[in-house]
């Protein structure tokens, strides 16, 4: 059986995913493949899915603020419907705490520059708003075996940033599974279970089974150039979801 594709795309977690969807989006016939039994499982499923633009490169601002109006309009932005039902963007907003290291200083420079939203809250603001926070001051960082870790602090914070657009998805792995399904409704295919043990030169990529992770499934193995023909393999009857 030979197989063509234009676009591999090497994990399906939440970024390889989106990458499959907006590649087969743009026509290109797109493979997305991953190791385990479903998108979404690798660090994605531990993520904490806080959707923040608080990072200290501009680049990395512009990428998520960019974001924030995905995520309001994730239903749309997919456009398909997924049987597990989709993951929900809750727009609570972010508080970035005004520690000590003054790493905040460079995400507000990123913030005035880019025109992302923004209130910068003094340490009343702070406890006025979210009111279970202990403003005090744990700095600097010390062990438990110094003595100076156990001193009561006296001193508070300067406050917090707080950007109004970000939030929390509610479940990292189910946003996955909504931008695979999103994905095979703009024509890519998924393909898991399966490792990719080599990326050869010349653009060709090899795969096979993982070992322990697929002793059940059927032997499996591949070579794909970019564009061109593609793989000759034995196929595996059907892929889990
Ligand atoms: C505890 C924790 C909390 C986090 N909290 C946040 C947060 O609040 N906000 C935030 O923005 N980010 C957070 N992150 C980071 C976020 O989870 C990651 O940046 C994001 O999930 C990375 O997505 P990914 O698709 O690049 O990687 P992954 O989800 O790890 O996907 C990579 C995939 O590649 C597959 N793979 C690897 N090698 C092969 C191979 N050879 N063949 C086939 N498949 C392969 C893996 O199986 C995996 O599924 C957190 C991460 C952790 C661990």
């Amino acid at each position: 059986m030979t197989q063509s594709a234009d676009a591999i795309v090497i994990g399906a977690g939440v970024i390889g995913a989106a990458v499959a969807l907006e590649l087969a989006r743009k026509g290109y016939q797109t493979v997305c493949i991953d190791k385990n039994p479903a998108a979404g499982y690798g660090s994605t499923s531990s993520s904490s899915a806080c959707v923040r633009a608080h990072y200290s490169s501009r680049d990395s601002v512009a990428v998520a603020y960019e974001g924030f109006a995905f995520w309001k309009d994730c239903e749309n932005y997919l456009g398909a419907p997924d049987e597990r039902g989709l993951a929900r963007y809750v727009n609570c907003g972010t508080v970035l705490l005004k520690s000590d290291d003054q790493q905040y200083r460079k995400s507000l420079e990123h913030y005035r520059a880019l025109g992302v939203p923004f209130e910068d809250w003094d340490t009343g603001t702070l406890l006025s708003r979210v009111p279970y926070y202990d403003a005090h001051r744990f700095w600097p960082p010390s062990r438990p075996a110094d003595d100076s870790f156990w001193e009561t602090p006296t001193t508070e914070l300067d406050g917090a940033v707080f950007t109004p657009d970000s939030g929390y998805v509610s479940d990292p792995a189910l946003a996955t599974h909504n931008l695979q399904r999103a994905a095979e409704a703009a024509g890519a295919r998924f393909l898991l279970r399966r490792t990719v043990v080599e990326v050869r030169s010349g653009s060709r990529v090899q795969g096979s089974p993982s070992t322990a992770a697929s002793a059940s499934t059927p032997r499996w193995w591949s070579t794909w150039p970019a564009r061109t023909p593609l793989w000759s393999t034995r196929w595996p009857a059907s892929s889990p979801a």
